[in-house]
């Protein structure tokens, strides 16, 4: 029979690209009710302030299964908030944690709570270039392999959408984002405008405007901590007077009516 407890919970908490004000308030409040938080230590720096009083689990990158299963056993009988950047759903904790509590058998109170992906958060800084359908794709290769990774970017491109792409760029996959853009090559223009937003809405932010053209200007401003747009057919720069401030990719509405 699996174990059912009225005491434990478990909250798997998207915190948003970092600062605490894009936190949800369902996210603050799940970590004001926790006893436990366990999460990377990176994430937990901005809930320091939130933090007195709990016990905090750090763990580092590549453990995530044995955080998870730790997460699920301390939920038996406690809150306990487990936390990822972003949003939890999204190359996150969630679906690890879900996972291993199904294959358990345990049976908890469980509550996955989302937070502001880095697609949301560094579009919001260019503008509006996620307007209509766009497409996320994650450059690591470590949980999906490259020819995958590959066969969805040239599917994603082959359409004309705009494509977010996560995990750009890192010290042991330098090469990818190359790939990604000679994938985004065969199919947009030279001219198609590209945002990178580096640290989106936290400390440390940074944002270029380029073209697909003339990326490997700017390629070596790409790393881990970068979300780059590539924009699709219809996506175009954004300027007020003389300045560049983003791009727009319009819905439509110029189809329907005259503004
Ligand atoms: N769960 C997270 C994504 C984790 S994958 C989310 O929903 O946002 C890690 C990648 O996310 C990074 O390599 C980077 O591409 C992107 N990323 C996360 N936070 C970011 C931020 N504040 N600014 C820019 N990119 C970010």
């Amino acid at each position: 029979m699996p174990s059912h407890t009225e005491k434990g919970r478990l909250a798997i908490v998207g915190l948003g690209p970092g600062r605490r004000e894009y936190m949800t308030g369902r996210a603050l409040d799940a970590i004001a009710k926790a006893a436990y938080i366990i999460g990377n230590d990176s994430y937990l720096e901005p809930l320091e302030p939130l933090m007195a009083g709990k016990n905090i689990i750090r763990s580092s990158m590549g453990k995530e299964v044995e955080r998870a299963k730790q997460a699920i056993d301390l939920a038996k009988e406690h809150a306990v908030a487990i936390v990822s950047g972003g949003d939890a759903g999204v190359y996150g904790m969630a679906s690890i944690v879900l996972e291993v509590l199904e294959h358990s058998g345990t049976v908890i109170d469980v509550e996955v709570i989302p937070g502001v992906t880095a697609a949301n958060a560094a579009a919001s800084r260019v503008g509006s270039p996620l307007s209509g359908d766009f497409a996320v794709i994650s450059l690591s290769d470590l949980l999906t392999p490259l020819e995958v990774i590959e066969q969805r970017l040239d599917a994603v491109f082959s359409v004309g959408i705009p494509v977010v792409l996560y995990n750009p760029k890192s010290r042991g996959r330098p090469h990818n984002f190359a790939l990604a853009i000679e994938h985004a090559r065969k199919h947009l223009g030279p001219e198609t405008p590209v945002s990178l937003v580096k640290n989106a809405l936290r400390d440390g932010e940074e944002i270029i405007i380029t073209r697909l053209g003339e990326i490997e200007r700017v390629e070596d401003a790409v790393d881990m901590h970068t979300t780059v747009i590539i924009c699709g057919n219809e996506g175009r720069i954004w300027r007020m007077g003389e300045h560049v401030k983003g791009i727009i990719t319009p819905r439509g509405y110029h189809r329907k009516y005259v503004y």
